[in-house]
């Protein structure tokens, strides 16, 4: 009895290609008219819709960085930058979000759930900005962007207590969590400053990624670096952050495993 040919080898399931592009993400603050602004966070609107026109014209396009994440783990989001804006402003909603919607682009707010309603007090100098609401956050959502988390009230992490981490991390995803009914994938260290010990209580509080901005020796999803930008970045500026960007990243940030743990946020790639 002839030997049985060998099975036919099963058909190669195509592998995705990985974007070459190292993961690009911007970070924005406050959107208005600048008159006083020493630490450098605010961005006039005209500047904004600019910078969505440079955006655009390069073929790219500005969305939240689960968007991001998911795109570049399924193979695709090579034309896809990351639009982050911190401390949740309430001019979000009135500068920001009218831009975004005109060039089809989405962000993420990193909001700060202790301080609803409140102001950067935080900041020692400069103008006090009010920060948005429990209902501003909600229609933060309901405009489709994506809400995540600054920590509760804006502590550097790597000088906090565990009962503080603990509170700043987990305390704040359950609070965003309950504001909105939708669960929290992200967070931004404040002052961009982590650690080990800050990275772990965020991996442990429940999170998929967190923003840094240079996170030094620290990579991977919880140590995502972000490129500052601000009035000054004209196109000649954005194009230079641009490249100096894709010189220092590793590629090894080019796909990270992930899937969102809301499943609009893959609707919204
Ligand atoms: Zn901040």
């Amino acid at each position: 009895m002839p030997a049985e040919p060998p099975a036919a080898p099963a058909p190669a399931f195509p592998a995705r290609p990985a974007p070459t592009t190292p993961l690009w993400v911007l970070m924005y603050h406050s959107v208005s008219e600048v008159r006083e602004d020493p630490y450098r966070v605010t961005v006039t609107p005209h500047r904004l819709e600019r910078q969505l026109r440079w955006l655009r014209r390069r073929g790219l396009r500005g969305v939240s960085v689960a968007a991001l994440l998911t795109a570049r783990a399924a193979g695709r989001g090579e034309g896809l930058v990351g639009l982050t804006f911190d401390d949740g402003y309430a001019d979000f909603l009135s500068h920001a979000v009218p831009l975004l919607h005109r060039y089809g682009c989405t962000a993420t707010v990193f909001a700060l759930p202790g301080r609803l309603g409140g102001d950067n007090a935080w900041d020692p100098l400069g103008p006090r900005k009010p920060l948005l609401t429990a209902a501003g956050l909600r229609r933060v959502r309901a405009e489709g962007m994506e809400l995540a988390a600054h920590g509760l009230t804006h502590v550097d992490l790597t000088r906090a207590d565990d009962a503080t981490l603990r509170a700043e991390t987990a305390g704040a995803r359950a609070r965003l969590t309950a504001l909105t009914g939708t669960p929290v994938d992200g967070f931004c260290y404040p002052y961009g400053t982590l650690d080990a010990r800050a990275m772990d209580a965020v991996r442990a509080a429940g999170y998929r990624y967190a923003c840094a901005i240079d996170p030094g020796a620290h990579t991977g999803p919880y140590a995502l670096p972000r490129v500052h930008v601000g009035s000054r970045d004209t196109a000649p500026f954005l194009a230079l952050k641009r490249r100096l960007h894709a010189r220092r990243r590793p590629t090894a940030l080019a796909t990270l495993p992930y899937a969102p743990l809301a499943p609009e946020e893959a609707a919204r790639v």
